[in-house]
């Protein structure tokens, strides 16, 4: 199973570089299909490659792949610990939104790593991914609050995109704090995870009644 995930990754990596399903790869360097740890817990999900992304190939590289490890160490955490992947796996010219046709395109290498890694916490980051799990919902009002799938096991916990917080240090305080909660939900899953996986306790029709029967010795 070890193997086998690290191999469908692969696979999905390597579609990935050779895609042509939307017209983002025209005119980029690299694709950024993804890179952490294949066996997280965390999630990390942004919208597109920006510059220095394509050219290394690397998600969040650059000033806002600084200012994400600034925030993964406030929690003791790296890169090593975690995965990291986009929206979108080009980079949209420079750097505009991904468009819808371009997100549904690429949708289903997204779906088949998070079916893969099957982490208990997907934090996204910035609007595009948080609009997979919270439709219609505004970043400034949600942030730092999980929603909980009990069917899933898992939470989604939206957070600002880093590069917004760059550009807006009024953010900053606020994205700081939302991480700081990151680990507690990942453990309220963990729990929810852990629960679901132990043997039914006994149902009250299934117990015996009475004081239990001492066993013969004849
Ligand atoms: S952005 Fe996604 S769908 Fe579009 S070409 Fe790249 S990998 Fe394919």
């Amino acid at each position: 199973m070890t193997q086998d995930r690290a191999e469908a990754l692969a696979a999905i990596a390597a579609q990935v570089k050779t895609c042509t399903k939307c017209d983002l790869y025209k005119g980029t360097t690299n694709a950024v299909p993804g890179a952490g740890n294949i066996y997280t817990d965390i999630m990390f999900i942004g919208e597109g490659p920006g510059f220095n992304e394509d050219k290394q190939g690397l998600p969040f590289v650059g000033r806002s792949g600084d200012y994400l490890n600034y925030l993964l160490n406030l929690i003791d955490l790296n890169r090593d610990q975690v995965f990291i992947t986009n929206v979108v796996k080009h980079r949209p010219p420079d750097n505009r939104d991904p468009l819808p046709d371009e997100m549904i395109a690429c949708k289903g290498y997204l779906d088949d790593q998070i079916e893969l890694i099957n982490p208990s916490v997907i934090a996204t980051l910035g609007r595009f991914s948080m609009a997979r799990y919270f439709p219609g919902a505004k970043i400034s009002q949600i942030h730092g609050q999980p929603k909980y799938d009990d069917e899933k096991g898992r939470a989604y916990y939206p957070l600002f995109h880093p590069a917004a917080v760059l550009r807006n240090p009024g953010l900053r305080r606020d994205m700081e704090a939302d991480i700081k909660r990151l680990l507690e939900v990942v453990e309220k899953v963990k729990t929810m995870r852990s629960s679901e996986a132990a043997p039914p306790k006994p149902k009250d029709d299934d117990k015996p009644s009475g004081p239990p029967k001492q066993l013969s010795l004849f």
